[in-house]
């Protein structure tokens, strides 16, 4: 018979399910509550300029997202590859020239601007005292308790602004252990895992819309602005609402909004206890735009003691001339803030690195309330088998190696996908 899946959800990590199990010749259906996929990382169309939701970088460590878009024939020009340079104009420059690992991060390390040499010595000495221990640390305590050694320029311009983009979590509640694992797979991996990967193309043109043109070209459907409202079990099957029935649903939504659909279903109550400890973090983007010859100095920069911590250049990246965006990660004086008030304070960060810049003639802030759970020390992350035969799930959330970013949901989608696949091969007792 044939075994039919459904994937609620076409973010990262439901489209990662969808085209891993595409290759292997198994069509499903993805449902999706929005006209636009992607899910947190989708292109918004804001006073007609093509924009995200928020601004997002990648790293060369994030293979899985590498080889899905590669697999699917995404734009090859989607995103910018550039050697890992962290610059923070006037103060801080490090640089990873093109050598192999870990020659690059010790050039990177000795020729940065803006470190003394102790400072230097002790950035190689917390490196290495991490690729000892193997980058497993016996308690996961917090960030903040990891670097309380550390110089404290370092830990303000480089460990600190790391810990934030990453884990989207600041390092006095951030996990040591989940950024361990995030230095271990980028700065102490292969020289290009540290590479930089900058969109120049909307967050939906990168993977999402290329894998819902692959993923129907092998005879599966992506169904847009299909709200899921519950999972069902009747007669030996899930139902979702009215469709189906399927054998196999790969729940593929943010984890906040797992519950609602699976409230249904027993045996979950490990699943809910888990999301139920969840806590969150926010991410703003606020995106302005000056004159077209506006330029930063590098389509990434960082901000020191601003109420933005990073400028991307969209003119440099996305061919939108003077138009800047702006990232805050996480909670901050800017939560006091109302929008106009934000893209001033935003507008005044920018002016220290440009001074003399005539005011921004449009502005918009796009905030996420829910961009992330807070990645904290020893918290407890649902995996994707439970105890429900076919009831698979994906995301960001999932227990892994790493904090909640594209890699997380798409290495969970896939890692959903096998499980589901090895169902079909195998299949096993059915009873919920
Ligand atoms: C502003 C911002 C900046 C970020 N920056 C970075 C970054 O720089 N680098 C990085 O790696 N990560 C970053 N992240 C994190 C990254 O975007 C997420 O980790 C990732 O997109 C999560 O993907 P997902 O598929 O797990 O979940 P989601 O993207 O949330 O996808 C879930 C999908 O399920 C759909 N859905 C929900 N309920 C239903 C339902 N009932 N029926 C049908 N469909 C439903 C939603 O509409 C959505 O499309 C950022 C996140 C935000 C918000």
């Amino acid at each position: 018979m044939v075994n039919r899946i459904a994937i609620v959800g076409a973010g990262y990590a439901g489209m990662a399910a969808a085209v891993e199990l595409a290759s292997r010749g198994v069509a499903a259906d993805v449902f999706e509550a929005s006209r636009t996929l992607g899910g947190r990382a989708r292109g918004v169309e804001i006073d007609g300029l093509a924009l995200d939701n928020g601004a997002h970088i990648l790293v060369g460590a994030y293979r899985e997202t590498l080889r899905l878009m590669q697999l699917v024939g995404a734009p090859v020009d989607a995103l910018q590859r550039q050697p890992l340079h962290l610059d923070f104009p006037g103060q801080f420059r490090l640089r990873a020239p093109n050598l192999p690992a870990p020659w690059h991060l010790a050039w990177a390390l000795a020729t940065a601007r803006g470190l003394t040499w102790p400072e230097r010595f002790a950035a190689v000495r917390f490196m290495r005292h991490l690729k000892n221990k193997r980058f497993r640390l016996p308690i996961d305590d917090t960030v903040a308790t990891l670097l309380e050694h550390q110089p404290a320029t370092l830990r303000r311009l480089l460990w600190g602004p790391l810990c934030l983009a990453a884990l989207n979590t600041p390092p006095a509640e951030a996990s040591a252990q989940v950024f361990a694992h995030v230095l271990r797979d980028s700065l102490a991996a292969r020289r290009d895992a540290s590479d930089l990967l900058l969109p120049r193309q909307d967050l939906s043109a990168v993977l999402p819309e290329p894998a819902a043109r692959w993923i129907e070209a092998r005879g599966g459907t992506v169904r847009r602005g299909q709200r899921i409202g519950r999972i069902a079990w009747r007669d030996d099957r899930y139902h979702l609402d009215a469709h189906g029935p399927y054998d196999q649903v790969i729940v593929a939504v943010a984890p906040q909004h797992v519950v609602r659909l699976i409230g249904g279903l027993p045996r979950l109550t490990f699943v809910t206890e888990a999301l139920a400890a969840f806590r969150w973090q926010p991410i703003v983007t606020c995106y302005l735009r000056y004159p077209a010859d506006v330029r930063l100095p590098a389509p990434m920069i960082g901000v020191d003691r601003g109420v933005a911590q990073w400028l991307f250049d969209r003119g440099a990246l996305c061919g939108q001339p003077g138009v800047i965006a702006a990232v805050i990660s996480g909670h901050g004086r800017h939560d006091e803030l109302d929008a106009d008030a934000l893209a001033a304070t935003i507008d005044g960060d920018i002016r220290r690195i440009l001074p003399g810049l005539p005011p921004p003639a449009w502005q918009r802030v796009v905030a996420e309330k829910r961009a992330t759970f807070a990645c904290t020390p020893g918290l407890k992350r649902p995996w994707v088998e439970t105890p429900l035969p076919g009831l698979l799930l994906a995301g960001d959330y999932i227990d892994g190696d790493y904090p909640a970013t594209l890699e997380g949901a798409a290495r969970s989608g896939v890692a959903a996908a096998l499980s589901a696949y090895g169902r079909i091969r195998q299949p096993a007792g059915r009873q919920p």
